[in-house]
């Protein structure tokens, strides 16, 4: 195979794919290549945080109705934040938000690429080289095949090639979260409809959640500063198990649970750096782009909505024959308005309260207050 293509987009998670929704009828030839087949699994807490689906519902009534006609989701529209000395406090999201298994849900949006727009779908592709010409970019799989496209938007998450290939990268732990998860069944005494998130004195900055994700299943999982688990020597597996079974706060919601999958693990890239994100001929989206939302951990949002701010971005280099890394600081420039200011702020928040047990309790019971909720809701989205 060689093939020539204008735009070549690479992953197919939320990010790649809003970015392929978002290029619907630009009439360009566009190529979605991932490594996995789907449906496949992703390491996530599967909370489909609201600002994804308003950003799928402003580019479509049509495509948001069809993501939310998804059935194997659970409704989860209040959260529990459990503060380190065990106080409760709840929140409300205003927006529509829901919990489903990424095996399901990024299923369901590449299906979605695939029923309303022309885009050519490639899956077990993995791409393994990424050359940039002065036209062009060639890209090679690791089958041996190669494709050349205008413009190739990284969309290849946490480890990704294309950034690693045309960025310049170091690894920063103070940057970094690690976390993992596993699904349980027979989790027992859980609130109707909530998430719970437990910020455990022993573990911060960081948490451990229990997310109902339907048909009887709870997502599972605990997540923290890299940079710490790194100074205490953390195996976050064993933590994960620990919580379960011992700790007083949790373990006895769990005395008659099963646990239905072996535990994953990933890497969040948080967001708020000024790390670069695009250049001549390409751009980074999502997990590829270090767009996670640093208080809570959630990043499907930030994906899809700089999957969809890219594919602006290549509207407008089309349009102008413009694809000189000078172009495309519009881009940057979009994200950091966009999210960038707020993941910053965010960032330094996290790194404010990491360590403080006392003020994480006391931040919390201030926001049991209804004028300090909302703007806690409004600041992690
Ligand atoms: C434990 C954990 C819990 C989380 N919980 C939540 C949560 O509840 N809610 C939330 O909003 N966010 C959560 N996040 C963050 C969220 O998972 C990511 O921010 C989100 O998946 C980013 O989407 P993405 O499209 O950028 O990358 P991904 O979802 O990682 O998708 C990247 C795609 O690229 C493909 N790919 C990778 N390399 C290549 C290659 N070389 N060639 C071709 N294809 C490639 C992969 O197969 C994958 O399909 C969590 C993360 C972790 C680790």
């Amino acid at each position: 195979m060689s093939t020539a293509y204008d735009v070549a987009i690479i992953g197919a998670g939320p990010a790649g794919t809003a970015c392929a929704l978002a290029l619907r009828g630009s009439g360009l030839r566009v190529v979605l290549l991932d490594r996995a087949k789907f449906p496949r699994d992703k390491v996530c807490g599967d909370i489909i945080p609201s600002p994804a689906l308003k950003a799928l519902r402003t580019l479509s009534m049509e495509l948001y109705e069809e993501i939310l006609a998804l059935t194997r989701k659970a409704e989860a529209p209040t959260s529990c934040l459990i503060t380190p000395d065990g106080h409760q406090v709840r929140f409300h999201w205003k927006g529509r938000t829901f919990n489903s298994a990424r095996l399901h849900f990024d299923e369901h949006l590449l299906n979605t690429v695939k029923k309303h727009t022309d885009v050519h779908v490639l899956e077990s592709k993995p791409v393994v080289g990424v050359a940039l010409a002065s036209d062009h970019a060639v890209l090679t799989t690791a089958d041996g095949d190669s494709l050349t496209a205008r413009l190739v938007i990284g969309c290849d998450g946490a480890n990704s090639v294309v950034a690693r290939k045309l960025t310049p990268r170091s690894f920063d732990r103070t940057r970094h979260c690690v976390a993992v998860r596993a699904y349980f069944s027979g989790v027992t005494n859980m609130p109707e409809r909530t998430n719970e998130l437990y910020f455990l004195r022993e573990y911060l900055p960081g948490y451990f959640w229990v997310f109902p994700v339907g048909e009887g299943m709870y997502n599972v999982g605990f997540g923290m500063l890299s940079a710490t688990a790194a100074a205490q020597k953390l195996d976050l597996k064993k933590v994960l198990l620990a919580i379960v079974q011992e700790h007083p706060q949790v373990a006895g919601r769990f005395v008659d649970a099963t646990q239905i999958s072996a535990i994953g693990g990933a890497g969040l890239p948080l967001g708020g750096t000024q790390r670069p994100i695009a250049g001549a001929g390409f751009l980074l989206a999502g997990d590829a782009a270090s767009l996670v939302e640093p208080l809570l951990g959630h990043g499907i949002d930030t994906a899809m909505q700089s999957g969809m701010l890219a594919a602006e971005q290549v509207k407008r280099c089309f349009a102008s024959q413009d694809f000189s890394a000078a172009a495309m600081q519009y881009y940057t420039h979009a994200v950091q308005e966009k999210l960038g200011r707020k993941l910053a702020r965010n960032y330094w928040l996290m790194r404010f309260l990491s360590n403080k047990p006392r003020l994480v309790s006391a931040s919390f019971r201030l926001a049991s207050n209804s004028l300090l909720q909302k703007w806690l809701v409004r600041a992690v989205g």
